[in-house]
């Protein structure tokens, strides 16, 4: 998923200061829930969303820390839209936001959620612990080389 930073650079700066609630180490246009941002002639911001999961209650939180952004920087007429198609994926997550979850010691989702990398000492030999970790989309991870617990970023499509 690419998306078309060229115009309304300073509305994309400021939207790429609005962390995940879930990983505040990326943010809201790495994580691909941004998708469009336009600026109208009579000053109204229309800023494009696709939720992550489907049931993910982080929807809600992404309105309002977009909402809540844009107006501390003195943009009040703001509209934000949902599109539902294409479905957000973990596709659209970029090399460099996958560094910086591995850095982070978050393992970046893996096409068939097969192969799970240690985000410490990058083995391949990981064991799931439990599906669920302390947030919805990720799950808890061993790994049977360095024995340390990791999260790892449910690969989603
Ligand atoms: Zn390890």
């Amino acid at each position: 998923m690419v998306v078309d930073k060229t115009q309304n650079t300073d509305l994309w700066q400021l939207l790429e200061e609005v962390p995940d609630p879930e990983i505040p180490i990326i943010n809201l246009v790495e994580l691909g829930v941004v998708r469009n941002v336009s600026r109208s002639e009579d000053g109204l911001i229309t800023v494009v969303i696709t939720p992550t999961y489907t049931a993910c209650p982080a929807k809600k939180f992404f309105e309002d820390l977009i909402l809540e952004k844009l107006r501390e920087n003195g943009y009040d007429k703001v509209e934000i839209i949902t599109q539902l198609s294409p479905a957000w994926s973990t596709d659209w997550l970029s090399e460099e936001t996958r560094q910086k979850l591995m850095k982070d010691g978050i393992s970046p989702p893996t096409g068939d959620n097969q192969i799970v990398q240690c985000p410490v000492c990058k083995s391949t030999d990981t064991k799931v612990i439990s599906d669920f970790g302390s947030v919805p989309c990720q799950s808890l991870y061993s790994c049977n080389s360095c024995k340390e617990p990791f999260s790892y970023f449910k690969c989603h499509r």
